[in-house]
This record gives structure tokens, C-alpha cells and sequence, in this order.
């Protein structure tokens, strides 16, 4: 089985240790083949800098295309411009477009409400100069008026010029083929990679999906309450959970899987592992996978 594109994403690191630990990481997610990596960006741009010094450095070290994420709510379009004059200065030539969340205390919303506006500011100020990736809901963003209206905005990203998506992450395939499926019937055809969270700890998953509207079925809830501080059984769980998740999405058609890595390698190494993936090198995998570093 080879999954069209796979990719990673981090998050910059703020301390010489998390530094140490996304070296580590990347160079164990290179053996998996990825297509490109990414790093998020802080909202309000309050990680500007560190974004792209991050992208630099696994470019660097891997040979691999990273993609800065860029976000434009509470960011001064000013300084947006700046963003992307410095991404093509330095010859990126991927990003990921998102509105993001302002960030409590914030006030001023800048000029770009919408993905669709930074998508559509990002072709005026660059033209051609990036593939531009866009987030999908296949659950629905939580604060959409309604479904179908989301479903409309979303394909005012594409419209704008986005040429791929990647998904917020779920447990539920069917959501992410009916979202694709409906795609389709408004005339939108764009590839979208559903984006993939291994589950490796309980109160984490909760509060990130609290947060960002994805649900976390009943079941798996269940299962993982009971687990209680037995940290090695959740692990377990959620491989095997995670496992069968992307497997239906790749048996069915998902043109790729995308990974949040919380700048962990284990997981996804596991996942690969257990679905006997291969590199893009069309190398099998045989790296077992990592025990947990802590
Ligand atoms: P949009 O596409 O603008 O949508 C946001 C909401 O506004 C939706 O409810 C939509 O229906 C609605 N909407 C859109 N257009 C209109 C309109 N014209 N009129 C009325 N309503 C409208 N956040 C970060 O801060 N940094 C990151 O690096 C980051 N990376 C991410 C990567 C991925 C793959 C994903 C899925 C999410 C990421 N996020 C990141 C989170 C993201 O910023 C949030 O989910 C945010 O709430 C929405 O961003 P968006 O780009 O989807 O927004």
C-alpha cells in the first residue's frame, strides 16, 4: 500500500531541549518518506519568526520541503505582507493558509477575517510562488452558522486559489468521505488529506478537541476513562484506533494522511508500522516502533 502524500507536522520549539527532541523527531519521520512536513503558526503572528526558522532547519537537515503555516486573524496586513515577502525571499515555496483563533486578550481582528481573504491576499502579493494549503472541517468548524455554510466558505478557499486541503482531525471516516462527497456535488475537487491525531494521552485529546470542535466518540471516551492512569494501555488503544482509521481512509481513497505529531515521532512510526506502509523510496519500513520517551 502507498499513500499518495504523507506529512508531519510540528510546532516550533521554544526551549534547547524541544529543539533537541524535534531533531530527533524529524530525522526519524524522514525514514517514513514524508512528502513535506509543516509547523504551525501562532496566532496574532506570535510566532512569526520562530515559524520559519523552524521550516529552514528541517528543510535543511532533511532535504525535505516544510511548509510555515501563516495565520491572519489579529495580524495587521502589513505585517502579513512582510510574511510573505520573506517566505518567497527565502524559497518557500508551501504553505498552510488559516484564519487561526484570536488568542484571549487580543482585540484588534487585523484586516483578514477569513482564510478565503489571506488566501486571495497571498495570490495578489505572490502570485504562483506557493502551493497553498487550506484546513477542512470534515465535522464542521465549531463555529459555523450552519453546515452548509461552512461548506461554502470552505470552497471560497479554493476559489481564492487554494490548491490542497488538509483536514482538522476525526475518528469518524464516514464524516470525512460525506465531507468530500459533498465537496464534489458544489464542483470541488481539490485533493483533501485528512489530518491525523494518534491518541497517546486522554486529557490532552479532550481538551484539544474541546477546544477545536472535533469529536471524540463515545466509545473510544469510554474505553479510554477506563484506562485510567495506565499510561502503556492507552498508547496501545489508541495505535490500534489510529491504525484502522487510516487504514479505512486509505483503503476507501484519502489521497494521503497528514500526521499532528506534537512533535513526537513514536506514534506515527507505529502507525506505519502496523499498517506496513512503505517509504516513498519504496523501502519497507522495518524501524520497530520507538517505546514512548516518557
Ligand atoms: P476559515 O476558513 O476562515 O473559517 C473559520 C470560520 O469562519 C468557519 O466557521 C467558517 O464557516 C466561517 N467563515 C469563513 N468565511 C466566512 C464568511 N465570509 N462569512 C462568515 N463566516 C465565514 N491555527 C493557528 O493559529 N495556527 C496554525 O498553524 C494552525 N494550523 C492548522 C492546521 C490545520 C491543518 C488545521 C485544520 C487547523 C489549523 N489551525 C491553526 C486552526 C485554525 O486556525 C482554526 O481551526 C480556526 O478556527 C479556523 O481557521 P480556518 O483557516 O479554517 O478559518
Amino acid at each position: 500500500m502507498t499513500a499518495t502524500t504523507i506529512s508531519f507536522e510540528f510546532f516550533p520549539p521554544r526551549t534547547p531541549e524541544a529543539v533537541a527532541k524535534l531533531e530527533l523527531t524529524r530525522s526519524r519521520l524522514l525514514a517514513l518518506g514524508p512528502s513535506f512536513f509543516s509547523v504551525t503558526f501562532g496566532a496574532g503572528g506570535s510566532t512569526r519568526e520562530l515559524t520559519l526558522e523552524t521550516a529552514l532547519a528541517v528543510t535543511a537537515a532533511t532535504g525535505v520541503e516544510c511548509a510555515p503555516h501563516i495565520s491572519c486573524i489579529g495580524t495587521p496586513l502589513a505585517e502579513l505582507r512582510e510574511v510573505i515577502k520573506r517566505y518567497v525571499e527565502v524559497g518557500i515555496t508551501r504553505v498552510v493558509a488559516l484564519r487561526g483563533d484570536m488568542p484571549s486578550g487580543l482585540t484588534g481582528f487585523g484586516e483578514l477575517r477569513y482564510a478565503s481573504e489571506l488566501v486571495a491576499f497571498i495570490r495578489q502579493e505572490a502570485g504562483q510562488a506557493f502551493h497553498i494549503e487550506v484546513a477542512a472541517y470534515p465535522e464542521f468548524h465549531p463555529q459555523a452558522s450552519t453546515a452548509a455554510a461552512d461548506l461554502q466558505h470552505f470552497k471560497a478557499k479554493v476559489e481564492a486559489g487554494a490548491n490542497s486541503a488538509i483536514t482538522q482531525y476525526f475518528y469518524n471516516p464516514d464524516a470525512y468521505f460525506r465531507f468530500v462527497e459533498s465537496c464534489a456535488a458544489l464542483g470541488v475537487h481539490l485533493p483533501i488529506v485528512p489530518g491525523i491525531m494518534p491518541i497517546t494521552n486522554f486529557s490532552q485529546l479532550m481538551r484539544f478537541s474541546d477546544m477545536c470542535g472535533a469529536e471524540v466518540p463515545r466509545w473510544i471516551v469510554k474505553r479510554l476513562r477506563d484506562f485510567g492512569d495506565d499510561r502503556a494501555s492507552i498508547r496501545a488503544f489508541g495505535i490500534d484506533v489510529t491504525t484502522a482509521l487510516c487504514d479505512r481512509l486509505l483503503k476507501d481513497g484519502a489521497p494521503g494522511l497528514h500526521f499532528y505529531t506534537m512533535n513526537q515521532s513514536e506514534a506515527a512510526e507505529a502507525v506505519f508500522h502496523n499498517l506496513g506502509l512503505r517509504s516513498s523510496h519504496g523501502r519497507p519500513l522495518v524501524t520497530p516502533p520507538q517505546p514512548p520517551a516518557d
